[in-house]
Formats: C-alpha cells, structure tokens, sequence
C-alpha cells in the first residue's frame, strides 16, 4: 500500500472517531490545510466546531492550521478584505531553528534537540515573559506542534491589538537584538559610568549577572561568561568587593579596565541570557500555526497543549493512535523510541509495527507499508 494512502486511512478513522475542539473565536479565524504541503488550501473559515469537524472527517487533511489573527471575514481575499481584528502573540520554538550536536538524519528528533527546544521555550517564559513582561502562568499556553517543537500562545485581550512593529520590539528584547553596549558603559568626564543592578532592562540585568558572577564566580567562569583573560579575571577578583560595590552605584572604574572590555562583557552577557527564538513568526500577525488537539501528518503525533512543559515527553504523551499490528518492511535501519518501547527497525526485514509507530515510520520515509 502507498504511504499516502496508509495515512490517508488512519487519519480518516481517526477523524470520524474523535471530535478535535474548536480553538477560541472559531468564526474570526483563517484555517488552512494541506496534504502534499503543509498548506495547500488556505482562506477557509468554519462558524463552530461542528463545521470544524465535517471538513476534517469529508477532507482528512494531512495537516490543518489556524490563524494567530482575528478576522472579521476570515474567508475573504486577497489579505486586505479580511478586515484583521487582532492576533494572538505567538513565539516559536522549533528543532530545526538550533545548531546542536546531533548526528540523526534532519527529519528526525533526539533528546538533544527536544531538550535544547525545552530550554529555550522555558527561558523565554520564566525570565522574560512572566517576570519582565508581567504576564501570569495561566495566560502562557504552550502547544507541542506534533513534530520538533512548541510554541506559546498568548490570547490576552491587551496583546491582540499589537501591531507588527509592537511585536518586533518585543521579539528584539527577548533576544536582545539592537542592544548598543557603548550606550550603556561610557565614560563620563574621567569616571566610567554603566548600569546599576537595580536598573530596568537589560542594563539591570547586565549589571546583576556580572555582580553576582564577580561575587562568586572563579577565575575560570569569570573569563568565560566576561570574554576577558585569565589575567583579567584575576585583576577582577583580586578586587571584588570593591568592584561589585561600585557597580552597585554604577561606578564601573573601581578596577581599571578599558571601556572596551567592560564593553564587550555587556554584549557577550547579554547574549548569554537573551533567548533564540524564531523571530518571523512573532512577526507575523497573519501567521497559520497547527490547529491544536489535530493529528501531524508527518508523524502522527497530536498537536496538543502541554500543561507541564518540563514533564512532557516529545516522544510518548502525544502518541494517540491506535495500536492494532501493521506490516511493514523498513527502508532504512535505525531505533525508533515512541511511547514507552524502542522499535528496532533493520532495513530490508519485514516485521509489524502498531499502528502509531508505523504512522511515524512510514510518514518520516522510514518504512513502506506491506500488503
Ligand atoms: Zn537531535
């Protein structure tokens, strides 16, 4: 059997068995869909659930997606003619976006890649959004995407209104993009002046990691996290408490370093906290991102909201096929953990999967369906 049709199939009883949740506003909202491409079709609208799912179970798209942005007439085009009404603020975290030391093949995922994915979506939620933004737990939905990543809605009625130049900023804060540190260590007449812990911003919380690193770091972190030579470190510390004293009142001469060092230790700490996020999806307010609780037809897994970031395991609570036995034969040898068993595929050896891993399999190339 084709893989297309193999999935077409499963996803068909799927769809005619399970009802998938109409995300909020349904009626403002552009969905697209796709089985070839991720988007083949776009510029749909369904007025309630009900409609929602008599498309998924006529059509059995490989993939559905709705629009972070609100429309009055979401079906009209060009873009214009939709009249736009707002957009949730969206921030993506996918696999594919970072440079790890993973020797798989593009397509496929580890606990390296999901694991530096985890990080980033976390860091942008517990440093930035909620203690420097102001946002509360409960406003942070964050979606596994069925495949290599998360993102985070936000749907709040005050962040709707943003427009793209609103959202640039906010993208630009997060990961630090635009930060000038001569603005921020200068000299000022003979004294060198720069931020003070208790600033706002990153000039605060520049000035709050390298005090608190000078505090108690060792010459080796101090070089490392500073940019700066072992000898430098030691000059550093040589004078601690001096100098974490004087930044304090943002007096940065209580050592004497150039303005330049001190300079570049601003960019590369501020590098160091900031958080690699995927600018032109925050960007966009007309953005398509995957309807959530709808199956990826590139493996099979449920897109879904996950609840406890830090216990989600990529590989084993979104699984939600069946498990009925399907013949395969592997095109290529390679271990598959999915749910709470490794499968050992070796190319050429024909075996049975359950249905879900076989999904996975067969969507990512991995094996052709027998019979
Ligand atoms: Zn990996």
């Amino acid at each position: 059997m084709e893989t297309s049709e193999f999935i077409h199939n499963v996803l068909r009883s799927y769809y005619s068995s399970h009802t998938v949740p109409a995300p909020p506003d349904i009626a403002e909202r552009e969905f697209g869909a796709g089985v070839d491409k991720k988007i083949d079709w776009r510029h749909m609208s369904f007025m309630n659930e009900q409609q929602l799912n008599a498309y998924l179970r006529a059509n059995v798209p490989f993939y559905i997606s709705y629009s972070a942005g609100y429309y009055e007439f979401p079906e009209a085009r060009p873009m214009q003619k939709k009249n736009w009404l707002g957009a949730d603020l969206i921030f993506d975290f996918d696999a594919d976006e970072y440079e790890t030391n993973c020797t798989h093949p593009k397509n496929m995922v580890c606990d390296i890649c999901m694991g530096r994915v985890k990080e980033e979506c976390i860091k942008v939620m517990e440093e930035f959004l909620i203690p420097e933004f102001g946002f509360e737990k409960k406003d942070l939905h964050v979606m596994f995407s069925g495949n290599r990543g998360y993102h985070i809605h936000i749907r709040r009625e005050d962040v709707r209104e943003l427009d793209q130049n609103a959202r640039k900023e906010i993208i630009d804060y997060i990961t630090a993009s635009g930060l000038k540190p001569e603005r921020h260590i200068r000299r000022v007449g003979k004294r060198l002046v720069g931020p003070k812990p208790s600033d706002w911003g990153w000039p605060g919380k520049v000035a709050r990691r390298i005090s608190a690193e000078i505090s108690s770091g060792s010459e080796k972190s101090i070089a490392r996290i500073m940019g700066v030579s072992p000898a430098t470190a030691r000059k550093i510390l040589a004078k601690k408490e001096a100098v974490v004293g004087g930044i304090a009142h943002g007096d940065w001469d209580q050592v004497s370093l150039s303005p330049k060092t001190w300079q570049r230790a601003f960019g590369l700490v501020a590098v160091g906290m900031s958080a690699d996020v995927d600018r032109a999806v925050t960007m966009d307010t007309s953005r398509l991102i995957r309807l959530p609780n709808s199956i990826h037809g590139g493996t099979g897994l449920v897109a879904c909201e996950v609840p406890d970031i830090e216990r989600f395991a990529y590989y084993k609570d979104p699984v939600v096929l069946g498990d009925g036995e399907v013949r395969v034969i592997p095109t290529a040898t390679m271990d598959i953990p999915l749910k709470d068993k490794v499968f050992e595929l070796e190319k050429g050896k024909q075996t049975s999967l359950p249905e879900y891993a076989a999904f996975y399999c067969a969507a990512k190339g991995l094996v052709k369906i027998w019979g």
